[in-house]
């Protein structure tokens, strides 16, 4: 049953675009009920400095490529078109206004993996993210990720961490998709096929725009 109204949202780098997104993205719509998911690439990450970024028009053009064919996405300029640093809490707010704004309950759910949950206590605002939107948690499945450095996420994880906020954090089964963009980059960079990790067009134009194929290539230009 679809939630009228409600959204997903999928905020990242996507440097590039992957199918562990699309399908994260697409398990949270159908186990959720979400009308809609929104694709949010961020401006200028603050989780990631130092490492170039590749420009947002070229981010944008491939989560477009991707997602052309799925009525129930979409791609938001929201954080490309935000001076300085992207904050999902600030993202949210905006979206919560505008729904208030036109009358409408607003219902957002922020997807996420269990990875980028176990950063969140050092995001901008935590607990009011946690009040605007409800989260969606998804096992990365990375042999490399959950790493004995990263605490293990799970309810009682959120009870220690954000008590009385259990119930805004569903934990989702997954597609348990091994595929991250580092991953794209450097193979792509070793000449070595990204074939079936990325939708046919995205590799297309990661092909004809001649894209990470060298790391001095990629500027913060956005
Ligand atoms: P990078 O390797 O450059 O760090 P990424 O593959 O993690 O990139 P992001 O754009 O940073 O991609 O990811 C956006 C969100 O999607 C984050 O919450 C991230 O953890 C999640 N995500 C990315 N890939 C997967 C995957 N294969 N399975 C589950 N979640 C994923």
């Amino acid at each position: 049953m679809v939630v009228p109204g409600s959204r997903g949202l999928l905020g990242g780098t996507f440097d590039p675009i992957h199918i562990g997104h699309l399908a994260i993205a697409e398990e949270a719509r159908e186990t959720l009920g979400l009308e809609r998911v929104q694709f949010v690439p961020a401006g200028q990450p603050p989780h990631k400095p130092g490492r170039p970024i590749t420009p947002a028009t070229d981010r944008l053009a491939m989560i477009a490529l991707a997602i052309e064919d799925n009525p129930a996405f979409e791609l938001s300029r929201a954080e490309v078109d935000r001076p300085g640093p992207s904050y999902a809490v600030d993202t949210l707010q905006s979206l919560v206004d505008q729904a208030r704004g036109s009358g409408r309950q607003p219902e957002l759910v922020f997807i996420l993996s269990d990875e980028a949950l176990a950063g969140l206590p050092s995001w901008r605002n935590p607990r009011r993210l946690l009040e605007l939107a409800r989260l969606a948690v998804f096992p990365r499945g990375l042999v490399s990720s959950g790493g004995s450095d990263r605490p293990r996420v799970d309810t009682a994880w959120v009870t220690e961490q954000f008590p009385g906020f259990e119930d805004r954090v569903a934990f989702l089964e997954g597609p348990r998709l091994a595929v991250s963009a580092t991953q794209i980059r450097e193979r792509i960079a070793a000449g070595r096929s990204v074939r079936y990790l990325v939708p046919p067009a995205v590799l297309a134009y990661i092909t004809d725009h001649d894209l990470y194929t060298s790391d001095d290539r990629r500027t913060n230009r956005s």
